[in-house]
């Protein structure tokens, strides 16, 4: 693709000064017309199989650019003609209705971008992102209506944005919301949750039953929780008998399975005769009674995790920096945290800044305080731009297992199924460690013997002098 490449500029450079040129400064827009035909005409001769692979990845990076470019100025064009209240002249109900009607997409989302585009005036770092393409719509307006709560977020999450997945990056603003929100506010969104809480069914085109839920996130954390279990439990017993269908589809069953309490399949006579000494189903009071084929589905293997800052929890509000959240649902107001300590179903994970200081586990089934350090420090698969919340594994990253390496918190990540797979057996390296995590292809690892044999070769070296942390001592 040389040809083309000579043609276009470098889409990694996107902040090359472009205002000296007057000409396309031109209110009549002449020069944005003029590239609008030359991206018309490429587009309508493309020949997609005439290029190579990279060529064509790169010509995906241009495109994004054009996108995120056009969406800048759609969005400040859009806001500047509603403050005109243009909309008026055309009998339109809003200017959000206008702006559907020229985009084809839904009022919502014209309300969004018309937020977006005031919030833009009054934040010059996110508007000079979004202007130069560093920022996606998605994640403009996740940012945009961040800082508008919590303006010192603003940097930081600038550098979120850029270097991150959309869902971290919405995870990050929710953060910051939540920071920059004082004791009063934190209580009246939550509220505000609480009473405009829902759950809704319908019936899709295909005949499909459907369901749509808004909770808090506490109330979220406890159902999310059940559906987990539920899920890990249908997944190993269609494992068990060689079927393999998507998580998704076990979380159906699960669901299904909760709120029927009819079960998902045969019980296990293990955990029935739990059940019956627990007295949690079942007729009698925890005598050998028969509960039922598939009482024990209603188990609540329920576990909510909560962290959050000792600070926080003594002061009872959350400050710049610090957490109090439900890992994998998003934070929630002290008090809720309170609230859910007096729950036993709730491993508590006190921190000081990013520390664990103390687990406790205040339920009934005792997991390891090192599993629950683990789910509390890696939410998500800690290859970075991996953002995949279920169903992770736990790896011995540093030593291997089968090299005697420990089961301590230095030495275990998590990771998706996929990840797991690729850093087992196909050579691909993680380093770094917490907060710093690097993933490195085995092309991209560098030595005298070629690529790293990942896994194995880990195993042949010095650990013990290496990282004497890991041995001895604490
Ligand atoms: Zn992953």
């Amino acid at each position: 693709m040389a040809s083309a490449a000579s043609h276009h500029p470098e889409p990694q450079s996107p902040r090359t000064p472009q205002a000296t040129q007057p000409a396309h400064l031109r209110l009549d827009g002449s020069a944005l017309s003029d590239a609008l035909d030359a991206i018309a005409g490429f587009v309508s001769e493309f020949e997609p199989g005439r290029y190579g692979g990279e060529d064509a990845a790169r010509l995906v990076t241009w495109f994004t650019r054009a996108e995120r470019l056009c969406a800048a100025g759609k969005t400040l064009a859009a806001t500047r003609a509603a403050a005109a209240n243009c909309h008026r002249t055309t009998g339109q109900r809003s200017a959000a209705h206008r702006l559907a009607g020229v985009t084809g997409e839904s009022v919502g989302n014209a309300v969004e971008l018309l937020r977006l585009g005031e919030t833009l005036e009054s934040h010059p770092g996110v508007d000079e992102a979004y202007r130069t393409g560093r920022l996606s719509p998605s994640g403009a307006k996740a940012v945009a209506g961040a800082v508008a709560v919590n303006p010192n977020s603003e940097g930081e999450l600038l550098q979120v944005a850029e270097g991150d997945t959309l869902s971290r990056l919405r995870d990050r603003c929710l953060r910051a919301r939540a920071e920059g929100r004082s004791k009063t506010d934190a209580a009246h969104v939550y509220e505000g949750i609480r009473a405009a809480r829902h759950c809704r069914t319908w019936t899709d085109a295909d005949g499909a039953f459907r369901l749509d839920a808004r909770l808090t996130p506490d109330a979220g954390a406890a159902v999310l929780s059940s559906l987990s279990a539920g899920s890990d439990r249908a997944f190993r017993r269609a494992r068990a008998a060689g079927i393999r269908e998507s998580r998704d589809a076990y979380a159906a069953d699960a669901l299904v399975a909760l709120v029927t309490g009819r079960g998902i399949s045969v019980p296990d006579q293990t955990t029935s005769a739990r059940r019956s000494r627990e007295g949690g189903c079942g007729t009698g009071d925890g005598a050998d009674d028969d509960a039922g084929p598939d009482c024990h589905v209603l188990e609540p293997k329920a576990t909510v995790h909560l962290r959050v800052d000792l600070e926080a929890l003594r002061r009872g509000s959350v400050g710049d920096g610090e957490r109090c959240e439900i890992p994998g649902v998003g934070p929630v107001p002290i008090e809720v945290a309170r609230d859910l300590m007096g729950d036993a179903i709730t491993d508590l994970v006190i921190t000081n800044g990013i520390n664990v200081t103390t687990v406790c586990h205040l339920g009934r089934s005792i997991p390891a305080p090192l599993k629950t350090a683990l789910i509390e420090r890696d939410a998500i698969c800690v290859v970075p731009g991996c953002d995949v919340a279920a169903g992770l594994e736990i790896d011995h990253w540093v030593v291997p297992f089968a090299a005697g390496g420990p089961a301590s918190l230095e030495n275990l990540a998590r990771l998706c199924g996929h990840h797991h797979y690729l850093r087992t057996h196909k050579g691909f390296r993680l380093d770094g460690g917490p907060g710093n995590w690097r993933w490195r292809p085995p092309a991209a690892q560098k030595g005298p013997g070629g690529p790293s044999p990942g896994l194995a070769g880990s195993a042949d070296r010095d650990f013990r002098s290496e990282v004497p942390e890991l041995f001895g001592g604490e």
